[in-house]
């Protein structure tokens, strides 16, 4: 029986075979240990009926994996020289396509209408690149993608930050862009031995499952999103002073303030212990005022 693509000895193999060199601009940080691909896939709860899309599938170690528990999977690949080596990889996987593209630049609504069955049920797997992990992932919440659960390997440090709770250090405008549009949970950490070459920092695997709705009601998504930044500018400065600062053109200090406690919100406290709830609650009343 042919080994797992990504047991050591057949990664290597491969990437000799085919004179692969890791390009680090591309955070190619393969993984060879099956058992933690088996384990991500496992977090998706996918089955035969499932659609899976990939994010960089580098030469098909989750993918492989993917594609043994569901029915068919989309993965995106921005590094041409990878496509050869994915097309012999992939060959007993006749259910899985591969897309030579950026996903950033993709059109992921009519590339999943053009893939997968009306309704069918979705979920990402994927081990995604460093370097653009959260630029992926808002691509992914924002545009509404009709996705049950994203599973992913990111950075330990960002998946913390979009997991984190109000109060704690890691909480900030991540946090609630993420959990605006979905329930994150770590699963479980991944050491830096199971990579090759391996990363200079530790992994981690974030669920995130869709919401129905989001937790609260806004009244405009941007203006929202625009307003916890604002908070969160100056972490170390109370919500009053980076919040008068960012509509300095527009209202005065005591009115900026004012407005934050009409609302329960003490201007002398710290974005970070401020709730999606509270902030939902405070873009209302700088909307209404500004608009
Ligand atoms: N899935 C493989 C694994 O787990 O071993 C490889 C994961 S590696 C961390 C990230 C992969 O994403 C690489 O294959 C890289 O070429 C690819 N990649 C990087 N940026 C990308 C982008 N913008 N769009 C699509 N793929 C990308």
């Amino acid at each position: 029986m042919t080994k797992d693509i990504a047991s050591p000895k057949r990664t290597q193999a491969i990437l000799e075979k085919h004179g692969f060199r890791f390009k680090k601009s591309l955070g190619q940080n393969f993984l060879t240990d099956s058992n933690i691909l088996r384990n991500i896939v496992a977090g998706a709860e996918v089955t035969k009926e499932s659609g899976v899309i990939e994010i960089g599938p580098g030469i098909g170690a989750l993918t492989e994996q993917s594609a043994k528990e569901a029915g068919s999977v989309l993965a995106f690949e921005i590094d041409q020289r990878l496509l050869p080596i994915l097309k012999e990889t992939m060959a007993p996987y006749p259910h899985v396509s591969i897309r030579s593209q950026d996903v950033l630049k993709a059109d992921l609504h009519a590339e999943i209408d053009a893939f997968f069955t009306p309704g069918q049920d979705l979920a990402v797997i994927a081990n995604l690149p460093y370097y653009v992990t959260t630029p992926i992932l808002m691509k992914l919440l924002e545009e509404k993608l009709p996705v049950r659960v994203m599973v992913m390997m990111m950075q330990l440090e960002v998946a913390e930050r979009i997991a984190a709770v109000p109060g704690s250090k890691a909480y900030g405008s991540l946090s609630i862009a993420a959990q605006y549009y979905a329930e994150a949970e770590t699963l479980f950490r991944v050491p830096k031995t199971a990579f090759v070459p391996q990363p200079n920092v530790d992994s981690a695997i974030l669920r995130m499952t869709r919401r129905e709705k989001p937790p609260v009601d806004v009244p405009d998504e941007a203006f929202f999103f625009q307003f916890v930044q604002e908070a969160f500018t100056q972490r170390r400065k109370t919500i009053g002073n980076n919040i008068s600062k960012a509509w300095q053109h527009r209202m005065t200090k005591p009115e900026a303030q004012a407005l934050l406690e009409a609302e329960g919100v003490a201007p002398s406290r710290r974005a970070e212990s401020v709730s999606m709830e509270e902030f939902a609650a405070l873009s209302h009343v700088f909307w209404n005022t500004l608009t």
